[in-house]
């Protein structure tokens, strides 16, 4: 996607993106003439598309997941479509959730909970951690820089 800047027929440089938790993408672009700022929000499904295309969200590189958009229209943005999906073939613990933390899962909305689901998961992984509870999502999105989450 790109955006031009009327005034100056300059194309608009790409400025900022972020995830906040409702699963809106803002992209803000700035034009390299004029510093005009425009500012792009998408919905959860398209939010879905981008991080599925492993674009870098927050300064980490989301693994490509190519076949999760299908299956989720293939399964018309069942909630629970990723619930069950199977632990990455790496050998790693795959952790479980406690209820607060399953909780604060639900409100996540269905379209990026797979998404959102595995980040904490492997995150888990990575630490050793058993038990995913809210202190441990707190503390990964501290440390993904993920604060919307
Ligand atoms: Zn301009």
């Amino acid at each position: 996607m790109k955006f031009l800047c009327v005034e100056c027929d300059r194309q608009m440089g790409f400025a900022e993106r972020e995830l906040p938790g409702d699963g809106t993408l803002a992209a803000v672009f700035t034009c390299p003439a004029c510093n005009r700022q425009v500012a792009m929000l998408t919905n959860p499904m398209e939010t879905q598309l981008v991080a599925s295309l492993g674009v870098k969200i927050g300064g980490r590189t989301l693994p490509e997941q190519p076949m999760e958009l299908v299956r989720s229209v293939m399964q018309g943005g069942r909630e629970d479509a990723f619930a069950e999906a199977p632990a990455p073939a790496t050998g790693k613990a795959h952790p479980t959730w406690d209820a607060p933390a399953r909780e604060r899962l639900e409100r996540v909305p269905a379209f990026v909970r797979g998404m959102v689901q595995r980040i904490y998961a492997d995150y888990a992984a990575e630490h050793g951690i058993a038990v995913i509870t809210p202190d441990v999502m707190d503390q990964a999105r501290h440390e993904l820089g993920l604060e919307g989450m």
